[in-house]
């Protein structure tokens, strides 16, 4: 008997080293290679935003494109399907008597919850799940609960052997299902224009993560990383991988195998030492979610510690939109609305805006950040807000960022401000009070809606 097999992409959008994929490859004769887009990504969630920004759809989109273009030259092809997961899955697997299901694990609490309920659906499947969007693998992890600080985890794991990655597969088995023009079924709403701060163009897929990896280690950044992460723009000034690892166009470890060849060749420093600490502050995030689930999302995080903030419509408003009273606040806010990206010390001055000065709900910043970063990650994004607004991973507690003293450190001469007119004069917080403010119901409701 014919054995036929989906391969369900997810976060690992890419051919290379994809152990998963070649698995697949291996034990079947027939493979049907699935993406979904859940329409519920585009309706709005519990604090009233989209999953996805047009930006970051224009920057799937691409990452999908070129999956299926390189796909088609391994005699494969990429189906989209705009349905909830368990539908689409469900419907493929009857019409093609499919008998296991291949995917990447998934660290966050939703996307493991969907892979439950296909097996509760699919009773008598095979389902083959494993490890590529992390340097390790969980059976090698030398816990088996996550240490409490990034500092007790790294420790353990820092000096761990890590698989080298494995090419492309040059051929996997064709496809029962036809291909179609998936384009044509999608909701025009996702027709978006491109980011127009020619600084920061990223373009989707494995084929430029896998351009912007080589030039990035062709350049001699990589030396002097750890003296410029800090900086609030500048392409060269950190790695900007990011985006390509979120979307799995990058395998980490084929990052942390160049990271190692380059110093073999350039010589090992502070700096590159530091890009492999910066990956393990990523690795460290994506076991914390896998390990907390739910509690990932909860206003009261993992520590069960109550965050003095509420939500302030009007005051949320104009964090997202650049119009609060600290122009350095602005300038990011703007940076991040118009390119999708932010550098990390912009991402930690606003969140401890919006926590300290703005006094407002950590999870309205992290569901603002979902919605428009392109890097957006799922572990990475709310871990981080959960460490900044005291209720995460930090033993310190929470993080408050003197924003004078941000800018004049980060902003001296105020050309970054300038750049994206964020200079703002006697502008208040509030404008009338607080609860008399005249807000979108819909959103004002969810205030009260809201479980803590
Ligand atoms: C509030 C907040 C939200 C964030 N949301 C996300 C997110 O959704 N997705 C995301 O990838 N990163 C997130 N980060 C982490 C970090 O800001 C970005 O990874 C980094 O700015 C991406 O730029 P880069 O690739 O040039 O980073 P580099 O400085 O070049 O670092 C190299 C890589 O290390 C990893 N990394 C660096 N810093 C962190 C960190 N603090 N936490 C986890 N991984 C890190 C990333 O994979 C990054 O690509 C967030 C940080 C904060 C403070």
């Amino acid at each position: 008997m014919r054995k036929i097999g989906l391969y369900w992409f997810g976060n690992d959008l890419r051919l290379h080293d994809n152990n998963n994929l070649e698995q697949a490859s291996a034990a079947l004769d027939q493979l049907v290679c699935v993406y979904c887009l859940d329409p519920a990504w585009l309706a709005p969630n519990q604090f009233g935003m989209a999953h996805l920004s047009s930006l970051r759809w224009l920057f799937l989109k691409q990452a999908l494109q070129d999956l299926d273009r390189n796909l088609q030259q391994v005699g494969q092809h990429l189906l989209v399907c705009y349905e909830a997961p368990v539908t689409a899955i469900t419907t493929l697997v009857s019409k093609h008597g499919i008998s296991a299901i291949y995917r990447s694990r998934h660290g966050g609490f939703q996307e493991r919850q969907t892979w439950l309920a296909l097996q509760k659906q699919l009773p008598g499947l095979r389902f083959i799940e494993t490890d590529t969007q992390t340097l390790f693998h969980l059976k090698d992890l030398p816990f088996a609960q996550l240490p409490q600080s990034f500092t007790q985890f790294k420790d353990m794991v820092e000096h761990l052997p890590i698989d080298q990655p494995s090419s492309a597969c040059s051929a996997l088995p064709a496809s029962p299902e036809s291909k179609s023009d998936w384009l044509f079924n999608f909701p025009v709403y996702l027709a978006a224009s491109s980011a127009f701060d020619p600084d920061m163009a990223f373009q989707g897929g494995e084929t430029t993560g896998k351009r912007h990896l080589r030039a990035y280690f062709r350049s001699s950044y990589p030396s002097n990383y750890k003296a410029v992460r800090n900086e609030l723009d500048g392409w060269e000034n950190s790695s900007k991988f990011s985006p390509w690892l979120a979307q799995g166009n990058l395998s980490v470890r084929k990052i942390y195998a160049n990271l190692r060849r380059y110093e073999q060749e350039n010589g090992a420093n502070e700096s590159t030492y530091w890009l492999y600490f910066e990956l393990l502050w990523r690795e460290y995030f994506q076991w914390y979610a896998l390990q907390h689930g739910r509690r990932l999302f909860a206003f009261r995080g993992i520590k069960q510690h109550k965050p003095l903030t509420s939500f302030y419509p009007e005051r949320f408003q104009k964090w997202c939109n650049g119009y609060t009273p600290y122009p350095l606040v602005n300038a990011c806010m703007k940076q991040l609305k118009a390119t999708g990206y932010l550098s990390n010390r912009g991402r930690q001055i606003v969140a401890s805006c919006l926590v300290n000065e703005l006094a407002v709900d950590w999870r309205f910043g992290a569901a603002y950040f979902e919605q428009h970063l392109l890097d957006y990650d799922v572990a990475s994004n709310w871990g981080n807000w959960q460490y900044l607004a005291g209720v995460g991973a930090d033993p310190r507690g929470q993080r408050h960022f003197d924003l004078e003293k941000q800018t004049r450190l980060y902003d001296p001469e105020g050309k970054f401000i300038n750049k994206w007119q964020a200079e703002v004069r006697n502008l208040p917080l509030d404008s009338v009070d607080a609860a008399d403010w005249p807000v979108d119901p819909e959103i004002a409701k969810l205030a009260c809606i809201l479980p803590a």
